[in-house]
């Protein structure tokens, strides 16, 4: 064979300084195999590129035969735009454009063509019609749309449309929504541990059934543990924007009256009101801290600091190991405290508007809410208030209707013993039948079942210048005129036991040793306001995320 015949002829033949050839000029065996590498490698190449545009091609064919490709899936495809909300879509929208957010409650698939959803945004319903036409709906995008999971978050742009029949699986039941644009903002797991709709029926607790309903009822402890799906619920929606409407209600008429609204100290150093329902804090830099059971000796501090009228919201902690239907650890309280120029029934009449104000203004302007609550717990409608006012009762005519009723009152009869539970409510139910009202006062409760800061009724030695508020027959409200006055205050506690030189109460009662003005107040349960306007069978109800003797969780 020839040289020039030698295969890799064609390299560089410079046999002295090419490292690729031998002596001869002939290619070496390193050269012929680098060579053979890199033709294979080129090859490879050339074919990757040959696949890559056949398959460019064929998503291309794809995409053209999906002319809606850019109408639906992730959101990342989304053009940015404004969203309306489910709540303020009326009929003023009929044959407008809109885009909102909502997520998805149900599907139904009607053929390849033609889909519906439900969808949901704060307990306000709508249905979307998803139907193949033209080039804004593909056969694939509503396939897409119907199979994404239930709760899933889209964002959805449509043309309103008024429907002839009411739609009756939708809130908004008079229109529907014509799909155009449907992306996916959020997906949820396919699985979930309960269902938005299980939680849109009573809890099984509250003993109301539905004959119609085979799905088992899921129990309240189950819709706390996923409570972020059980909020989700319109009912939830619907209870917490009234729980949110009593807090705003109640700061505008204190504000509206004067008050001014203060933050005081949660963390406390010492246990001052009974020391069994205390939290410790035993961490509290080598010291024991508790948490608060009321702002009470701080609201009549600022009275004393001139403040004439304060109010405060904030969370309350009691250590009780009480596991009832209205009871909880931690829970809001509305506090307020202010002064009076002749009488304590001033401050009296004042709580009383108050309550009467916030109730009445929810009815009127959370009617919606109120009827979404009702759907499901009958009672939340009913809540009574006589001619607009309170019923002011004394607490010994309350005994005295208990009594007519055949209830054994010979304990409360000595004046040493509060009503108890089921006495309150049997007085409640006494209440609603002879007096028409569901909110009333009991006034003058004997001083043995009061705190020692409780003021004297001036004549009888057994009674005190103390009120309860009741709702439905339980209390949402104590209160009463404070003592004022240092020595009273000393001598009111040795008479309960408490003694004045023990840890944490020379501040409180330092602060009137300067002159106080005399003074009421009272504290509210916001859960237990909630809870009994709307005539729910649990505060835990009423409480976003409960907190009791068993659950510290989520
Ligand atoms: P109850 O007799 O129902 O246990 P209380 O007399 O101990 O209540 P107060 O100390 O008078 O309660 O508290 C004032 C208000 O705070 C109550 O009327 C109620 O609305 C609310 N409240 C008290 N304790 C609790 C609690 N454990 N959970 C929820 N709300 C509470
Ligand atoms: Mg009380």
């Amino acid at each position: 064979m020839s040289s020039e015949e030698k295969p890799g002829a064609a390299l560089p033949v410079h046999a002295k300084d090419n490292p690729n050839v031998d002596a001869e000029g002939a290619p070496t065996k390193s050269a012929l195999k680098k060579a053979a590498k890199e033709a294979e490698k080129a090859a490879k190449k050339a074919a990757a590129k040959e696949k890559e545009a056949a398959q460019r091609a064929a998503q291309q064919a794809a995409a053209d035969e999906d002319k809606a490709v850019d109408n639906y899936g992730n959101i990342s495809k989304a053009k940015e735009a404004d969203a309306v909300k489910l709540k303020d879509l009326t009929d003023e929208y009929a044959n407008k454009t809109v885009t909102f957010f909502a997520r998805v409650e149900n599907t139904r698939s009607q053929s390849a063509k033609l889909g519906f959803l439900t969808l949901r945004e704060q307990g306000y319903t709508i249905q979307a019609v998803l139907a193949a036409a033209g080039d804004d709906v593909s056969k694939q995008m509503v396939k897409w749309a119907l199979q994404t999971p239930v709760n899933s978050i889209f964002r959805v742009t449509g043309l309103v449309k008024k429907v002839d029949a009411p739609i009756a699986s939708a809130t908004i039941s008079g229109l529907e929504v014509a799909v155009t644009r449907v992306y996916e903002v959020s997906r949820a797991v396919d699985f979930l541990p309960m269902a938005v709709r299980d939680a849109e029926k009573p809890i099984p607790e509250s003993g109301i059934v539905d004959p119609e309903d085979k799905s088992p009822p899921v129990p309240m402890h189950i819709r706390l543990d996923n409570r972020v799906i059980d909020l989700q619920a319109d009912i939830n929606q619907a209870i917490f924007t009234i729980s949110s409407a009593v807090e705003v209600l109640f700061t505008e008429y204190m504000f509206k009256h004067g008050s001014r609204k203060f933050n005081t100290p949660k963390l406390v150093g010492a246990a001052t009101e009974g020391g069994a329902g205390v939290f410790a804090v035993t961490n509290y830099f080598g010291k024991t801290a508790y948490l608060a059971q009321s702002p009470q000796f701080y609201k009549q501090m600022l009275i004393a600091a001139d403040c004439e009228s304060v109010f405060e919201i904030g969370p309350v902690f009691r250590a009780e190991n009480s596991n009832t239907h209205r009871h909880l650890t931690e829970f809001t309280g509305l506090d307020f405290e202010m002064v009076f120029n002749n009488h304590y029934h001033e401050v009296l009449s004042f709580g009383e508007n108050l309550i009467v104000h916030i109730l009445t203004t929810l009815q009127k302007e959370y009617a919606r809410e109120i009827a979404t609550i009702q759907r499901i717990y009958p009672r939340a409608g009913d809540f009574r208030i006589k001619d607009n006012k309170a019923l002011r009762l004394k607490y010994a005519d309350g005994i005295a209707l208990l009594k007519e009723a055949g209830v054994d009152t010979s304990e409360q009869d000595r004046f040493e013993t509060d009503l108890s539970t089921a006495m309150e409510k049997q007085l409640g139910k006494i209440i609603r039948e002879k007096y028409d009202t569901d909110f009333y006062v009991l006034d003058e409760f004997p001083m043995a079942v009061r705190p020692f800061y409780t003021k004297a009724h001036p004549t009888d030695p057994n009674l005190s210048n103390s009120y309860d508020f009741f709702m439905r027959g339980e209390e949402i409200m104590s209160g009463a005129q404070r003592i004022n006055e240092a020595s009273e205050l000393e001598q009111s506690m040795r008479a309960k036991g408490v003694d004045p030189n023990a840890e944490g109460f020379k501040d409180y009662i330092d602060a009137f040793r300067q002159g106080c003005r005399p003074h009421a107040g009272g504290g509210l349960g916001l859960n237990r306001i909630v809870q009994f306007f709307l005539g729910l069978d649990n505060v835990r109800q009423a409480t976003p995320f409960p907190r009791d003797p068993q659950r510290l969780r989520p």
